[in-house]
């Protein structure tokens, strides 16, 4: 099994081609306290520059509300409010998330930057050797899908090896790839159109974006459809019935 994650080389010294994308873009991970109880809602704000989410953790020991931050932002501004004193940075933050979570109190996490990419191993089993998680498939935190897809395919891998006499034969790992393949380029094909879809400007994306997302709020099967979708489950996913 090879699963170190994208970008480390061992594809290359393998042969295995990918199909691969940069977004030019890096993600600004911490952990902040917020001033008030956050009630298990995860926020995502869309901007140009890319998307910016809010995650609930659990209170912190001290007993504040605590919420990770994904922030993604052009590289050059990453570093620079990574290294940004607390203060500045609780500020930007605020800037760009507003205040519906409430106001960013402190910083509870050292802040962490990843440069965002999107790869498709073009080969994901040969005799003896399935590839992977990220090394397989690697895609924009957008949908926040990424360890979810790895482990429907760890457990789509699970179960082709249990069935079969002989767990490395081709044929067995070719038949889990037959099953997860179609799932991690639905997965990907949305987290790579979502933060395109954001980042156009102009009065009719706008608009339009602004119907699509009053339409998600109003109709709960389409807000149920989408988050099917998003989840990377395969169907219909608009039900007509409530
Ligand atoms: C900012 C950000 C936010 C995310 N948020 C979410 C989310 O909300 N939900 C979600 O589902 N996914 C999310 N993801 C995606 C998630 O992090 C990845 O899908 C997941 O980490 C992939 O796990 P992995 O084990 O395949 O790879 P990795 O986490 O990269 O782990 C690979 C491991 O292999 C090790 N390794 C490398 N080479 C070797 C070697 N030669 N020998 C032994 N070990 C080796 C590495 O040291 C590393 O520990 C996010 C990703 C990012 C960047």
């Amino acid at each position: 099994m090879l699963a170190g994650g994208a970008g480390t080389g061992l594809l290359r010294r393998l042969g295995i081609a990918v199909d691969a994308k940069d977004y030019r873009r890096a993600a600004l991970v911490t952990v902040v306290a917020l001033d008030r109880a956050h009630r298990g809602t995860a926020w995502e704000r869309f901007a140009p520059e890319g998307p910016l989410a809010l995650l609930p953790l659990p209170d912190s020991p001290a007993g504040e509300p605590r919420a990770a931050v994904v922030w993604t932002l052009e590289p050059a501004r990453a570093e620079a409010l990574a290294a940004a004193p607390e203060e500045s940075f609780l500020a930007a933050l605020g800037q760009a998330f507003g205040h519906r979570a409430g106001r960013f109190r402190s910083l509870l996490a050292p802040r962490g930057r990843w440069p965002l990419g999107l790869q498709l191993a073009r080969e994901q089993v040969r005799s003896r050797l399935a590839v992977v998680g990220n090394a397989a498939h690697a895609l924009h935190p957008v949908a926040g899908q990424g360890f979810n897809l790895a482990l429907r395919n760890a457990a789509r891998l699970a179960a082709a090896v249990a069935e079969s006499e002989d767990p490395g034969d081709l044929g067995c790992l070719e038949g889990y790839l037959d099953e997860a393949l179609p799932d991690q380029r639905r997965v990907l094909a949305l987290s790579d159109s979502l933060p395109s879809l954001f980042a156009l400007t102009g009065a009719a994306p706008t608009l339009l974006r602004g119907f699509a997302l009053a339409a998600l709020d109003l109709a709960p099967p389409l807000r149920r459809g989408f988050a099917r979708l998003g989840s990377g489950l395969p169907g219909p996913v608009v039900p007509l019935a409530p």
